[in-house]
């Protein structure tokens, strides 16, 4: 709760574990679950709320006017702040990576609906990161892209609240910023082992980002860098046609960004073993099905 009269925009209370199993997995001495984060929110979706809630209970006992984050086209980081922004009443500003498009993603579109204003900056000035001229102004509340920093870490260590650590030997998570991961690793405090699916291409800097959010004693991950799919928000038909296999066999939809590859990588690792006989796993769904409203209708079957 944000502030004692308005109730939290979000249904954490959804939030539900499903067991899963492929017929390819049979005589695989493993269990697999899954943490639903994704029926949540349809917008502020998965770990999206997590990370964001001490962010914005600090910006909002600060008294701040305006919050400023960061985010690419596509970005569910920012949909979510947004939506969050317009429901606590406070303005919002994305500072987006690239040339202004011609055509607006639907991500971009429905952040304005909420209210949030733009300024488009090339990538050079975007990596960064700082503030375009003139942009911060006082009572501007700056939250990193994809929430990166203690106040993300801190709410995502709220997801452990969600499931018993105790009952699995490894969770396994994708990680794009790492903030999730370390949320995740923080919170478990050692008792699973972290699998973090890397979606990002060559991602050299991703467990030095996830450890710097971390205690130095709080080791217990290992970062999986085999499947990107290309990089970040890159797909293949192998990668489509995994999502909709999937979900006919479970009935778990997915995102390309994300989950797809998180799933992929889950199902890969079980065939080929990496996971010791009586391995009882936890994979997070941490949402972002609205990315793929960049793909055409109909490649998807649900
Ligand atoms: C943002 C996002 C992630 C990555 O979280 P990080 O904390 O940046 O690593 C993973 N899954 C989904 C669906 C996301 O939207």
């Amino acid at each position: 709760m944000i502030e004692s009269n308005k109730k939290i925009p979000v249904h954490p209370e959804r939030i539900r574990t499903d067991n899963i199993h492929r017929p390819s997995w049979d005589g695989m001495d493993v269990e697999a679950d899954v943490l639903r984060l994704d029926l949540v929110d349809p917008v502020i979706s998965g770990n999206k709320w997590f990370k964001l809630e001490y962010y914005l209970r600090d910006a909002i006992a600060k008294g701040c006017k305006r919050i400023i984050t960061y985010g690419g086209a596509w970005s569910n980081h920012l949909l979510a702040t947004a939506a969050a922004c317009k429901y606590f009443g406070i303005a919002s500003l994305g500072i987006i990576r690239g040339e202004e498009p011609a055509t607006w993603s639907s991500t971009l579109q429905q952040a304005r609906e909420y209210g949030m204003e733009f300024q488009f900056v090339s990538r050079e000035a975007y990596r960064s990161k700082q503030n375009p001229d003139g942009v911060k102004n006082e009572g501007d509340y700056v939250i990193p892209e994809g929430g990166y920093g203690m106040p993300g870490v801190k709410g995502a260590a709220n997801i452990c609240t969600y499931f018993n650590p105790h009952a699995y030997s490894h969770i396994c998570c994708a990680t794009g910023t790492g903030t999730m991961t370390a949320g995740l690793i923080s919170g478990i405090q050692g008792i699973s082992s972290v699998c973090a699916i890397s979606v990002l291409k060559n991602d050299t800097g991703c467990a030095d980002r996830i450890k710097s959010l971390l205690d130095p004693g709080d080791n217990s991950f290992q970062v999986i860098d085999e499947f990107p799919f290309g990089g970040y928000a890159k797909y293949n038909p192998a990668l489509i046609s995994f999502m909709n296999e999937f979900y006919s066999t479970t009935g778990i939809p997915t995102d390309i960004v994300y989950t797809a590859k998180l799933f992929y990588a889950l199902d890969q690792l079980i065939l080929r073993g990496y996971f010791p006989p009586g391995s009882k796993i936890l994979t997070i769904h941490s949402g972002g099905l609205q990315g793929n409203s960049s793909l055409e209708n109909g490649t998807l079957i649900w």
